[in-house]
């Protein structure tokens, strides 16, 4: 029987992230994906011969030097993936029926951009990017050179992120669109946290990219070094059971079969997906699995995939989100029939021939897994005619939504695909298909951020639910999560002077 130093459950990005480290850092180690192809939300699938991307469309803090930048480059996988830089004047387009506004990258540029549409609030922008600065320097390279990866200052987990925007300017329109980033962390007015908005916001703000080609191009980077430093990527491995012995981690089962040993084990499934298939001899408290189950997820998202004629679409190098009269991104969760539309955001990749066209055109807009539970004991493609026609309705009102503000997006379409939180869930194990895992709350940031260190020995967190989701989110977590084996300053300092 193999025995490794770390076996690693789940290889999304956070699971991938921790094997090409570990491994880099000479630790043998295994990941177990239970799918047949790995990569989780960076997995592409295909349909009617064009790859789709599964959960990404842009990611932030890739300019030289800047921290995602350098966590790849210490994992020596820049020359591996393709990217293209968005346009720095304007990286996300924000589209009212009555005006269009840009975000454009850069501190001083994006409060130049916005003081043009409101001269009167260029003090309230300088104010809302220092604070946002202000923030996210809690993780920067100079703190990573010190060797300081994470950060341990609860005050700024305490702040409201939707209390902290209104506080900066009385102007509902720029109240709405400073708001917009909400959509990337399923913002909710009454609980979410300033932290993750300053460091969504911070990190686009710090080079804005899209993957030429898809972003299996990263899943397929990592796993060539994990497996050129001796790791192994294992699909088809369901982990059905981590083993213990006296409240330590012995190993994991594999497919309700076979056991694999392991010194240390890092699991990426939602905590509490982890701690059920985890021995009952631990001591585990029932109240912390109850603690655990109770915290709400962030929504998923219905998307709708576009599949255009061959060279029918110019492919816009930046984001546009729509919204209609009186909505913004903020995401009513008190609202007990949330059901509409509410917001699309719509995302494109440039063709990898020519990338002046695009061939496959992404509308998302966010669900509540209550839209789809009717149906939550169905399997994939085999859901039903009622479920179909649901997905059918629900695409139409994404395409009158879309219409209101520039139909010919909808144009020279062939094939429409969609996926909603159902797919997520089955195909991620993602609870409820949420995008971006349990939800953290200001108003009791310590029981929503969880801690890497299980309550089990040498049994170890990472993965979206912990710290913060999204590329840069999930990369911070692992590297938390790695520097418990390997020291955090050591780590901090080879990443920052690497
Ligand atoms: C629609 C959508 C759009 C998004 N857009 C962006 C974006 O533009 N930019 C951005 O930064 N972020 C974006 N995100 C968020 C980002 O994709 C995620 O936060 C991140 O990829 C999550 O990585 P992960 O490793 O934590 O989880 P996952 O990618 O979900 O990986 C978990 C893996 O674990 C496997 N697994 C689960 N259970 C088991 C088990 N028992 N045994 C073995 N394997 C198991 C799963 O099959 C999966 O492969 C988006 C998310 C969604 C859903």
């Amino acid at each position: 029987m193999q025995k490794y130093d770390i076996v690693i459950i789940g290889s999304g990005l956070g699971g991938l992230i921790c094997a090409a480290v570990l491994s880099r850092e000479g630790y043998s180690v295994c990941v177990l994906e239970k799918n047949d192809i790995p990569g989780g939300c960076f997995q592409g699938f295909k349909r009617f011969g064009r790859t789709l991307d599964t959960g990404v469309h842009y990611i932030g803090s890739m300019d030289e030097g800047e921290i995602l930048h350098r966590c790849f480059s210490y994992l020596d996988i820049m020359d591996e993936i393709k990217l293209v830089r968005l346009n720095e004047d304007c990286f996300d387009q924000i589209v009212y029926p009555d005006q269009s506004y840009s975000y454009a990258m850069g501190e001083e540029r994006f409060i130049e951009v916005l003081a043009k549409d409101f001269p009167d609030e260029r003090e309230n922008l300088q104010h809302y990017i220092k604070i946002i600065s202000d923030i996210a320097d809690a993780v920067t390279v100079e703190g990573f050179r010190k060797g300081k990866i994470s950060t341990s200052n609860l005050d700024i987990f305490s702040l409201s992120a939707w209390k902290t925007i209104a506080g900066i300017t009385q102007n509902e329109r720029l109240r709405h669109l400073l708001s917009n980033p909400a959509m990337l962390y399923g913002g909710d007015k009454a609980v979410s946290t300033f932290y993750i908005h300053a460091m969504t916001t911070s990190s686009y703000l710090h080079g804005s990219y899209r993957f030429l080609g898809s972003s299996m191009q990263l899943t397929d980077a990592l796993i060539r070094k994990i497996e050129g430093n001796g790791g192994k990527v294992i699909t088809r491995a369901q982990a059905t059971a981590i083993r213990c012995d006296q409240n330590r981690v012995s190993g994991v089962e594999v497919n309700n079969a076979e056991l694999i040993e392991a010194n240390h084990v890092i699991s990426t499934m939602h905590p509490m997906k982890t701690l059920e298939i985890t021995d009952r001899t631990t001591n585990i408290r029932k109240a912390y699995l109850s603690r655990l189950r109770s915290l709400p997820n962030s929504y998923g998202f219905f998307t709708v995939y576009l599949i255009k004629k061959k060279n029918s679409d110019p492919y816009i190098n930046h984001n546009i989100y729509f919204y209609a009269d009186g909505q913004d991104a903020w995401h009513r969760t008190s609202f007990p029939d949330d059901k509409g539309v509410i917001g699309v955001l719509t995302s494109m990749r440039p063709n990898e021939e020519d990338i002046r066209y695009t061939s496959v055109v992404e509308l998302l807009t966010p669900m509540l897994y209550k839209e789809v539970e009717p149906w939550k004991d169905t399997l994939y493609e085999r859901r039903g005619d009622d479920y179909r026609q649901f997905k059918e309705q629900k695409t139409e009102e994404i395409f009158q939504y879309v219409r209101q503000f520039d139909p010919a997006l909808l144009e020279n379409t062939e094939h429409v695909v969609t996926t909603s939180p159902l797919s997520y869930r089955d195909y991620t194990g993602t609870p409820e298909g949420s995008a971006y895992g349990i939800m953290k709350n200001y108003q009791n940031p310590l029981s929503t951020l969880i801690p890497v260190r299980s309550k089990v020995k040498n049994l170890l967190f990472a993965g979206q639910n912990v710290n913060m989701h999204g590329v840069l989110g999930v990369t911070l977590t692992s590297l938390i999560s790695c520097s418990e084996l390997l020291g955090e300053e050591y780590l901090a300092k080879k990443i920052g002077n690497s």
